[in-house]
């Protein structure tokens, strides 16, 4: 996974969705999987380097990482996995269904609230 043009498309996103060209961006929350390949350090560096020196430098960008999550097809028991191996920790099933970890997305872009004079 290439986490500088997933730092590009976060940045496209977040300024195709500003409700005004001169709004100003605080954080951006993203929920990435452990499935999804990317690697947070990586993908947080590529985005302070894509940003440095424009009006999203200060941008927050805020991960969130979700855990591979599974369920067991034999024993019906959810679990946390730490490695991508899918076999059910409880009864060694490898009849498994994946339930989390394969996320890529932007889940909240929060702008500075616009003052009006009065
Ligand atoms: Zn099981």
């Amino acid at each position: 996974m290439h986490e500088l043009s997933i730092a590009q498309e976060i940045l496209s996103i977040t300024k195709a969705s500003l409700p005004s060209p001169d709004a100003k961006v605080i954080s951006i929350k993203v929920k990435i999987g452990h499935l999804s390949g990317v690697l947070v350090d990586s993908l947080k560096f590529s985005f302070e380097a894509i940003t440095a020196q424009t009006e999203f430098e200060n941008v927050n960008l805020e991960v969130i990482e979700v855990p591979i999550k599974i369920r067991c097809n034999e024993c019906f028991k959810e679990s946390i996995l730490p490695e991508p191996i899918f076999l059910c920790p409880e009864c060694n099933s490898f009849n498994v269904q994946l339930l989390e970890g394969r996320e890529l997305e932007i889940l909240e872009i929060e702008i500075e609230d616009h003052k009006e004079e009065i």
